[in-house]
Formats: structure tokens, sequence, C-alpha cells
């Protein structure tokens, strides 16, 4: 496909989006860059003034931009498909410098962001004629609710601002996208971009402090929330919304199990898992966080996975090679720090890494570290640490590990691998998690939703479900005769 290169922008300025103008605030922030800790550009800090300016503009643009077609509206997504892919270079740039992804990482990221950009645009809402004989017709249609607002975190920041913008989009909401505090250049210049392809006040965005998610989720003229970041967030926002019964998707941590049975290929396996637990140093809500391994293979199974771990090359965003980069933001940094400190205060055993000695030279860095068969009860199995950190785990009898996998307040994804792929299914439906999988983990498509269970979540993102997860759904009945 060619690159329409009257789409392209610079990525040197980066303000706010509202009712399709670059605008800028009085007080100003910046972030760190993780891997050099030099602050990165100014950004606004939107006002409450900000916010009703934005919330105005979004009013006004929904009636026209609801009354379109969804084959209208996918037009319109479609060409900011190709506008993202035209600045795509810039934006795995700008993730290396905003996130510390080196360039792997950030490649990994804009793929994700391509695919929900090109594949959301196919999905359609569709009507269920449920009763439709001689006197009457019911119909169950899903029709938008007005302004959404997405709240985004750090980790994914494009990923998973995308997977709520274009679905809002796409059902006829206007929307608004808040990203974090620690990432907000991204969302910005998507944002911008948006600015040559959507009807004001469609797409608007607004970077500010830790203020601003509060005023977005107390504001009457929002219609919806959908948020993705930590539970103890979550819960907030979903009190904040229940003042003026907002409708809210909330995707939440994760402390994902992978249960390995014993006549995996090991050497296949170990290098699947250690991947999906390790990928952008452990800060991924879907990384495999706890994972047990039979008995039969434990041994084997570690020490390769140690081995694999060593083969992962750690550099800065400039470095086509590395795997691990820095951790994103130096709160994250204290708070693994704070983590690690527990290796030796708890005793935990490490395969590989531990405590990491006195900070040396920039960058937020943390050893790869692996946790050899810890205690049930101990943080590093129980609690998300959202770093390059993952306990391996012993188990011997399948019921027993199962019920250990569910042994959590979160529910987000959960895996088995073996052979026996019927023996891993059984398994696999036994797990409490809005995303099981057998023979894989963290196995994501845009028409495929995603969410979690229990503290993991409410509703889902992504696919039909994502979809009608904008809107209301509504009975329509028709008498044929008056
Ligand atoms: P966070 O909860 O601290 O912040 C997320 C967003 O919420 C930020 O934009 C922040 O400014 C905003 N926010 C904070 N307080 C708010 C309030 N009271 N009202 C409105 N908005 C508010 O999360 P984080 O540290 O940025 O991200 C890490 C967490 O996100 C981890 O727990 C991770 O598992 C989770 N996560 C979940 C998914 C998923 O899809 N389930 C994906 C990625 C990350």
């Amino acid at each position: 496909m060619s690159i329409k290169t009257d789409y392209k922008i610079p990525f040197t300025t980066f303000l706010n989006v509202i009712n399709n103008e670059l605008t800028d605030t009085d007080t100003k922030r910046h972030t760190i860059c993780p891997s050099t800790e030099e602050p990165l550009w100014d950004a606004p800090v939107s006002t409450e003034e900000d916010v009703n300016r934005a919330v105005s503009a979004a009013k006004a643009a929904y009636p026209s931009w609801s009354r379109l077609s969804q084959d209208e509206r996918a037009d319109y997504l479609n060409k900011f498909a190709d506008a993202i892919e035209a600045n795509q270079e810039d934006f795995i740039e700008l993730l290396g410098k905003e996130v510390g992804k080196p360039p792997q990482a950030g490649s990994f990221e804009m793929f994700f962001v391509m695919s929900l950009a090109r594949e959301t645009p196919k999905l359609r809402l569709k009507e269920e004629k449920v009763i439709d004989d001689a006197d009457r017709t019911a119909i169950v249609r899903h029709v938008p609710l007005g302004v959404g607002v997405g709240i985004v975190p750090w980790n994914f920041p494009l990923t998973l601002g995308i997977g709520k913008l274009l679905p809002a989009l796409l059902a006829g909401n206007t929307f608004i996208w808040k990203p974090s505090p620690f990432a907000p250049y991204s969302a910005l210049k998507l944002a911008e971009l948006g600015t040559k392809i959507f009807p004001p006040g469609v797409f608007q965005a607004l970077s500010g402090d830790e203020g601003l998610g509060p005023l977005l989720t107390a504001h009457p003229g929002v219609a919806k929330v959908s948020f993705t970041g930590s539970v103890e967030t979550g819960k907030k926002i979903m009190t904040a919304c229940a003042t003026t019964l907002k409708r809210v998707t909330l995707e939440l941590g994760g402390n994902d199990a992978a249960i390995i049975c014993d006549d995996v290929d090991i050497d296949a396996v170990v290098a699947k898992v250690t991947f999906l637990a390790f990928v952008h140093c452990g800060q991924i809500c879907m990384n495999v966080k706890r994972i047990y391994v039979h008995q039969n293979i434990y041994d084997k199974f570690l020490a390769t996975m140690v081995a694999v771990t060593k083969q992962f090359k750690t550099g800065d965003h400039t470095d086509p090679e590395a795997f691990f980069g820095p951790i994103q933001n130096s709160m994250q940094y204290g708070k693994l720090q704070d983590f690690y400190s527990h290796i030796g205060k708890s005793g935990w055993k490490t395969a590989l890494g531990g405590e990491p000695g006195p900070k040396e030279g920039k960058g937020f860095y943390m050893p790869a570290t692996i946790i050899d068969d810890p205690p049930d009860d101990s943080s590093i199995v129980t609690a998300e640490p959202f770093g390059p950190i993952v306990p391996v785990l012993r188990w011997s009898d399948e019921e027993d590990v199962i019920k250990r996998a569910n042994a959590s307040n979160l529910g987000l994804g959960a895996s088995v691998w073996s052979k026996d792929v019927p023996r891993a299914r059984r398994m696999a439906e036994q797990l409490e998690a809005g995303s099981i999988w057998v023979n894989t983990h963290f196995e994501l498509a845009p028409n495929v939703p995603f969410g979690g269970h229990k503290e993991s979540g409410l509703g889902m993102d992504w696919g039909e479900i994502g979809l009608q997860g904008w809107c209301n759904p509504q009975a329509y009945w028709v008498k044929h005769s008056s």
C-alpha cells in the first residue's frame, strides 16, 4: 500500500486537540525519557475550562456524526488508518522516548495499533429480529451513547487508547482521549492526525495531571467512560461514574497463570512462555505472571528458562537488538525496587537475577529475575509486580493446580500448555479469567473481545462485544397495524 505523504506531521510539538484546534494551556508539564532521564517536550495541563470546551464540542458534533451510517463512519476510520501508517516510524521513535520501548518493542506496539486500525472498521453492529410475525416485529438493536471518554495507562499508550477510540467512533459516539500523565505524547499526536480526517469535536485529546481524570468522570455531559489501568483506580472511576450513571468499561490488572503439563516440548514452550513473561519488561496486563510447571519437568524447564532469558539483550530506545528496555517511569521503578527488596527479606530463591545493587548510570533498568518455587501466599505469587520478575511454581495434581491458578482476586487471562489438546482444553475451561488459552497466551485479535473477570474488570473491549459496549441496547417494537 502506498504511503500518503500529505498525512505526515512533525513530531516536535504536543498540544491538546479541542474541536479540531491545536490548543495550549498556561501551565505545562513534561515527562522524563526512561532511558536517558532527560526531560521530554512540554505538554498541556488541561483545566476544567478545557474539559468543558471539549465536552461541549463533542456534544455538538454528536448529532451529525451519529446520523452517519456505519459504512460512512468506517470510511473515515479507514482514512485515519492510512494517516497513522504514514507516520508509523515516527510513532515507533516516539514510543521509544516516551515509554522506553526499544525499536523491537515499539514495532510490537505499532503492529497492534495498525491491526486495530485496519480491522476495527470491518466490524458492524447488527440488529436481531427477535419476533417477526403477522401482528408485530420486535428488533433488538444498539444505539450510540453520546460523548465517550477513554482513560488510558502508560504501558501501551497507543494500543489501549485506539482500542477504545475506534469502536466508540464506529458505533456513532464522539470521543475524548485522556492519556496517562506518564505518557501523553503519542496520544496527542494521534489526535492531531485526527484533525486531518474527522469533523470537529468527533475525536479530541486532553493531556493533564492527576486532576484531569476526575474532572472527566464527574462531568454530566459524558455518557461513558472506558478505563484501562489499575484495580484501585478502576474502583474510584466506577464510584465517580455512579453519580450520573455513566456507562463504564474497566480493563484492570492481571495476575495471569500459565499451567505447563509434563508432555510439552520443553525447548519450544520455554521460548514462548519466557517471551510472554518478560515482553515489555513485564509491564503488560496480560504478561504471564505465574508459571506452574509439572514437577516431572520442573528442573529442566527452569534451567532452560534461565538460559533463554540470559539471551535477551538489555538496551535503550535506540538499540535495535534490545529486548529489555527500562521501566517506564520513576514511580513504577520505585515500586519495583520495593518489590525486589522482598527477595532477601522473604527468603525467596532466585534462579536468575535478584535485588539490584545501587543504581548506576542513567535509565530505570531492573534485572530480569526468576523466583524458584516460592510459597503460594508470597506477594510474588499473589500480587501483580508489573516488572521483569516472575515466579515459577511446581505442581503435580491437576485439580490442585487449577485451584491454585484460580486462587486470585484477579482473572484477566490464563493458559494451559500440553501436547494433549483435549486434556489442556478440559483444564483451561475450568480457569476463571476473561481470556483462556490453550498452547498460547496473550493471543489477541481486533475482532475478538478481551477483558477481565473478577477484579480484573467489567465489560470487554474489541470485537463485536466491545462495539456493543459503546451503545445502549434498544428494544424496537413495530405493530403492523394501528
Ligand atoms: P493507573 O490506574 O494509575 O492510571 C491509569 C489512568 O487513570 C491514567 O491515565 C491516570 O491518569 C488515570 N487516573 C488515575 N486516577 C484517576 C481518577 N481518580 N479518576 C480518573 N482517572 C484517573 O494505572 P497505570 O499505573 O497507568 O497502569 C498500570 C496498571 O494498568 C496495571 O495494574 C495494569 O495491569 C493495568 N493495565 C490493564 C490492562 C487491561 O487491559 N486489563 C492493560 C494495561 C494495563
